[in-house]
């Protein structure tokens, strides 16, 4: 009876076959969701995994191993004695599903994951704590695990080397964080989180790193205060710098506006904000010419932080030139960094986690050295 009618009147079905492909869009949408895509060294996607999830736990088939990983790897599992053997880089792994040991040869090695190796439905799963703690063992390589958007990245550890290029240790690095004091707050979000303390943590977060990692940061501003720009621009040119990060974070009318966004000063972009950019640019174009003896190199350097950064996002991050007046004095290349949106509940939630805020500083820190060092490996080529 149904069918005949269906037939007789294809109007009237029409809202059912829509619900058909709105449902099967919707469940392709949270079988993409499980997954965990894993990302190289250059910011490539090397494979998207799906995982089961067990007592909150992400679990990935062990032969995951071999496209992430080792392509030459053998994983024989023994079934009766629930034992899983890996053998990679001339390393041998032993492990037992629902025990917590990984032992390596050679060299006797134990190490204990927070979750053990488990059997589901017949196949040997491992807890993302073994690609996270185990592989830097197995090889030169580091481990990022980014929880929430279920992404690893396992990169050359020569990448985040704790030895110093030479050279590197002459780059002075100044961060600005935006804004400060009682009257200069910034965007807010809506829990209450201030532009400028978020951008202060941030900075402060990447002085503390840079110690560990040889290079010399200045911060325009340390503590909760008002700077103009004349002063920040100032405390930067004083300092012959060679690089020169503005920190900053968007809010915008649109709830849904998110994400990261990286600026470079350039007179001749698309004007950022059509109605105030016009009458200031007549009076300063000289001085925003200057810092476009830098163009170049700030594209390159943005390009290395927008790469480094992509690994937080959720979405690819778009860089975009403007005429920048924060940018225009400053005699250095120079990017303008939002760190994300205030106004959007996403980005603010990530923004008030201090995990979050330490691994942007990361990618900063990242980027600053993979941006020195390939500039001292092409002056050394040159001859300077
Ligand atoms: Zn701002």
């Amino acid at each position: 009876m149904w069918l005949r009618n269906m037939w007789l009147r294809p109007f009237e079905t029409l809202p059912i076959f829509l619900f058909i492909v709105i449902l099967v869009s919707a469940t392709h949408g949270i079988a993409q969701a499980s997954t965990v895509r894993f990302i190289g060294g250059e910011g490539e996607t090397l494979a998207e995994v799906e995982f089961t999830l067990h007592q909150e736990i992400v679990y990935l088939p062990a032969e995951t191993l071999k496209t992430v990983f080792d392509s030459e790897m053998t994983h024989p599992y023994d079934h009766p004695r629930k034992q899983l053997t890996l053998k990679t880089k001339g390393k041998e792994l032993r492990l037992r599903m629902g025990n917590t040991t990984v032992k390596i040869d050679p060299g006797k090695q134990t190490f204990i994951l927070n979750a053990p190796p488990l059997a589901i439905q017949g196949q040997p799963m491992l807890p993302i704590d073994f690609f996270k703690q185990i592989l830097p063992h197995l090889d030169d390589v580091e481990v990022q695990y980014n929880h929430t958007l279920q992404r690893i990245r396992i990169m050359p550890k020569t990448v985040w080397a704790t030895e110093i290029p030479d050279g590197t240790r002459d780059w002075i690095i100044i961060i600005d964080p935006g804004h400060g004091g009682e009257d200069d707050l910034g965007c807010k979000s809506q829990n209450g989180l201030f532009e400028k303390d978020v951008v202060l943590n941030v900075a402060k977060e990447i002085q503390k790193l840079s110690n560990q990692h040889g290079l010399s940061i200045r911060l325009t501003r340390d503590q909760d205060i008002k700077k103009t720009r004349i002063q920040r621009v100032q405390t930067t040119n004083r300092n012959q710098g060679q690089l020169f990060v503005s920190l900053h974070c968007n809010a915008s009318f649109l709830p849904n506006h998110k994400g990261i966004r990286l600026y470079i000063n350039n007179p001749n972009g698309q004007i950022r904000f059509k109605t105030t950019a016009l009458p200031v640019l007549g009076k300063k174009r000289l001085n925003i010419l200057t810092q476009v003896n830098f163009l170049k190199q700030s594209q390159d350097f943005a390009s290395v932080l927008q790469k480094e950064l992509n690994f937080l996002a959720e979405n690819p991050i778009v860089i975009s030139e403007f005429p920048l007046i924060t940018l225009a004095d400053v005699h250095m290349p120079a990017v303008l960094l939002e760190l994300g949106y205030l106004s959007n509940i996403d980005d603010a939630t990530r923004l008030s986690n201090p995990d979050h805020i330490a691994e942007i500083a990361e990618g900063i820190i990242r980027a600053i050295q993979k941006y020195s060092t390939s500039v001292n490996q092409s002056a050394n080529l040159n001859g300077f």
